[in-house]
């Protein structure tokens, strides 16, 4: 039998545990789906596509709509397949041997394990006690290496916690050689974002997705902002033809519909505040989430205990309490109204 690379042995990958229950509030997708236009529309401009040529290589069209709303210019902009290969990208580009990854816990796992799969070592940093990044850690880990890339995520995954922009510029001063990715795949929920650290010569990188926001978890597609150069490295490890041409139109079409977008986040976020109170008056301590989910803790009853009592009941949300930093926590995605109410009436029944 051949044998994995020895590095990946140890590996376990990224499982979100999938059970078969009516409401899943685990993963952080949109419980909407886009507008019936969206998808007449896609279906509509699918049928001039020339299926037998390779799509545009560099999606151009894709980009400079991407662009326009974010009014920067189009060789800002690098798209992959969803936000994780924009991130392996970036590995790919300025991670590797010799290099490192630095990550923050508790975070998302998935940048820890990207890294690895790209031969980047991951130094790991534990977050302060308010669950956000030390700026004088940061800069201390990024004094181990020359060069590599360091993750901030904003908000941040799991805790909803928008990392402060003085944090992002004191790693700023800290790089020679590195990258700083502000990953951004829940900004529109939150109050602030850090686009604008994006600039000429500057080492930001920031990352957005169609997954949480557009409803669109499905179509795989996700970009990065950064300045020129750090998007003509990126092209140069991606595959040829990476976007194919469904995923190209589905995405510019998308962005014609950001008024629906716009209305979809503003009831995600009424929600998420109905849940948190919910939270707080069955006695439980929340973090003040800026994304599309809440990470409480479980007080009395232990993490595990009331994860599997949710079950029972037809409700999933993500156990965190096995993470670093997040012991007796757990983790729901704001879901639709019903859901929500199914979530809150479960939590009410095994506490009370
Ligand atoms: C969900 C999530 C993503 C999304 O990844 P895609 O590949 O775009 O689906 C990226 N970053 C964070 C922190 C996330 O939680």
């Amino acid at each position: 039998m051949a044998r994995i690379r020895d590095d990946l042995q140890a590996l376990s990958g990224y499982h979100s545990p999938q059970v078969d229950v009516p409401v899943r509030l685990n993963t952080n997708e949109a419980p909407f789906a886009p507008p019936e236009s969206f998808a007449q529309e896609v279906s509509r401009r699918l049928g001039a596509v020339d299926w037998n040529r390779y799509p545009d290589r560099r999606a151009e069209s894709l980009r400079r709509r991407l662009a326009e709303i974010h009014e920067v210019p189009p060789e800002w902009i690098a798209v992959a397949n969803g936000s994780n290969e924009v991130l392996q990208n970036i590995l790919l580009a300025f991670g590797g041997p010799n290099r490192e990854a630095v990550v923050f816990e508790p975070g998302y796992q998935m940048h820890a394990q990207i890294a690895r799969n790209t031969g980047t070592p991951v130094h790991t940093v534990a977050r302060d006690s308010g669950l956000l990044i030390d700026p004088q850690s940061a800069r201390e880990a990024m004094g181990r290496a020359p060069a590599g890339v360091v993750f901030a995520t904003s908000p941040n995954n799991p805790t909803g916690l928008c990392e402060p922009r003085t944090t992002v510029e004191t790693m700023v001063e800290a790089a020679v050689d590195h990258v700083i990715v502000i990953d951004e795949a829940y900004v529109q929920f939150a109050s602030t974002d850090l686009l604008d650290l994006v600039r000429p010569g500057s080492p930001v990188i920031v990352t957005r997705t169609f997954s949480k926001t557009w409803g669109l978890a499905g179509l795989r597609l996700g970009y990065a902002i950064a300045d020129p150069e750090i998007v003509e490295a990126l092209e140069l490890v991606c595959l040829p033809y990476h976007v194919d041409s469904l995923k190209q139109i589905a995405g510019e079409v998308a962005l014609g519909h950001v008024a629906a977008m716009d209305a979809r986040v503003k009831e995600t976020v009424a929600e998420r505040e109905r849940i948190r109170a919910g939270l707080v008056s069955l006695g439980l301590a929340v973090v003040p989430s800026e994304a599309n989910f809440l990470l409480f803790e479980t007080g009395e009853c232990p993490a595990g205990e009331l994860w599997s009592a949710l079950v029972d009941r037809g409700v999933l949300v993500r156990d965190c309490s096995g993470w670093p930093g997040l012991a007796g926590r757990l983790r729901v995605t704001v879901g639709s109204p019903v859901e929500n109410d199914a979530f809150l009436s479960a939590l009410e029944e095994v506490l009370t």
